[in-house]
């Protein structure tokens, strides 16, 4: 008796992994990339423990086609290098390597320690840097929600299930591995990926996971705005982007990330907008047809856009130069809580400062709109906002007809010039650099 005891306590008796084989599993070796199976065969032909881990064995225990594979291996980052021709050390925040076979990258990361007390935090709790290497065991702990700390053995064809992650899967939990209010204090993000993560695979996060997000949302302020925005872009992405953002307002996440989307859903015509703009992802996505990020911003800022637009507006301030200034309020507002790329902030205002310049359909100015290299993506965005209702649909109707349409038919269908003070205004525009129109 006093020997189990003291067995129990030193953890030997622990209860060792699930080993499921893989006749009862089912993931069959020819869904794991040929680039992952690579991979796996020269570490494990090198003496290493190496496995596909996260979202590649989950995704096909879901019969889901995984994005990537992801690979975790005994081996240091050191160690993993010169065993591959293409190989790059990556990463501050986690050491990792990137191997490129063909056309895929794999991300190949050494065993990491759970938190412990070496481990580098802010006040709240978060982790700054955690590059302890670990065993496999320790590695599993430190993983996010047990469905995503599953290892399959490509030697073998077992799976490895340290935490219940099969029998979650069965369930279709989302449960996190540990203390929840101490993973997410970790690790804020944790909050927006359970989001995610049960919307793109149709799982229900776990009661106990689910209570203190309420709770802990503020902290998302602490994470930094560029992680956040990769986290946004993966969530909006993901083909279920309508229903992420409801479960993120209905959690009290989007706070930090979209501060004024409540605002903008609380108005008939801003919900109308977001929501089929998110929806009109969502179909492209699950379509695979490509989206543009840059777009997809677009819309969900551009209710605050209008509105910043319209006091300025009423203020009095020229039309188009106010619409300039309330793009800068909107998009520096918002810089502090999600950093949106300077890449796509830069369409973005194409986007936006095109819209006006529909509403002008007579002489070269509509000929000219129609030959700007961004032209198709601000077209359709005004088709959103006809369908939203913000502008008249005849509107949008007329640009249709207009692009598919020869040159003769548009030289008719352009409406006179009827614009007031048409001299003036060009006198007093003059010089002024806000006015021009986008560039290429
Ligand atoms: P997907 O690729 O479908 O978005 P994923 O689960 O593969 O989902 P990745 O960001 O590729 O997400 O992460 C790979 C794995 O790394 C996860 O499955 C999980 O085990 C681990 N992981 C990722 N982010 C975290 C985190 N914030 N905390 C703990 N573990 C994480
Ligand atoms: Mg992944």
């Amino acid at each position: 008796m006093i020997k189990r005891f003291i067995r129990r306590v030193l953890g030997l008796d622990a209860p060792g992994p699930l080993r499921v084989p893989q006749s009862r599993h089912g993931i069959s070796s020819n869904s794991i990339s040929s680039g992952a199976l690579k991979v796996c065969d020269v570490l494990a032909d090198h003496g290493h423990a190496v496995y596909v881990v996260g979202g590649a064995v989950r995704d096909l225990l879901l019969n889901i086609e995984p994005k990537d594979f992801d690979i975790a291996t005994d081996a240091r980052p050191e160690q993993i290098k010169p065993l591959f021709r293409r190989a790059l050390l990556i990463g501050r925040r986690f050491r990792l390597v990137h191997v490129m076979l063909g056309r895929e990258t794999l991300e190949v990361s050494t065993f990491r320690a759970a938190d412990n007390q070496s481990t580098e935090k802010d006040q709240h709790g978060r982790v700054l840097r955690d590059n302890v290497f670990g065993t496999l065991e320790e590695d599993a702990r430190r993983r996010d929600f047990t469905v995503n700390a599953l290892y399959f053995d490509c030697r073998s064809g077992e799976v490895i299930d340290y935490h219940g992650g099969l029998a979650d899967l069965k369930k279709r939990t989302l449960r996190i591995i540990g203390d929840p209010e101490a993973r997410f204090r970790e690790d804020p993000v944790r909050m927006l990926r359970a989001v995610r993560l049960g919307a793109k695979l149709g799982l229900s996060i776990d009661a106990s996971t689910r209570a203190p997000i309420k709770r802990l949302a503020p902290l998302l302020e602490h994470v930094p705005p560029a992680r956040l925005f990769e986290e946004m872009l993966k969530l909006l992405l993901s083909g279920h982007a309508n229903a992420c953002l409801r479960q993120l307002r209905h959690e009290g996440l989007h706070k930090g990330l979209l501060p004024l989307l409540d605002v903008i859903l609380e108005q008939p015509l801003g919900e109308r907008f977001v929501t089929l703009a998110l929806a009109q992802t969502d179909e492209r996505v699950l379509a695979d047809r490509p989206v543009s990020p840059a777009f997809l911003f677009a819309a969900l800022l551009w209710h605050e856009v209008l509105a910043a637009w319209k006091m300025r507006d009423k203020r009095g301030e020229p039309r188009i130069p106010a619409l300039e200034a309330a793009m800068d309020d909107v998009l520096e507002a918002q810089s502090v809580k999600l950093a949106i790329t300077r890449r796509l902030t830069a369409t973005m205002r194409e986007v936006w400062a095109m819209q006006p310049r529909f509403e002008e359909r007579s002489g070269q100015r509509a000929q000219r709109l129609l030959e700007l290299p961004r032209f198709r993506m601000a077209y359709d965005f005004l088709a959103l906002r006809a369908a939203s209702g913000e502008v008249p649909a005849e509107l949008e109707t007329w640009w249709r007809a207009f692009q598919s349409a020869d040159p003769e038919a548009r030289e008719e269908m352009l409406l006179p010039d009827t614009r007031p003070h048409n001299k003036r205004r060009r006198r007093r525009r003059k010089g002024n650099a806000n006015d021009a129109p986008p560039q290429p």
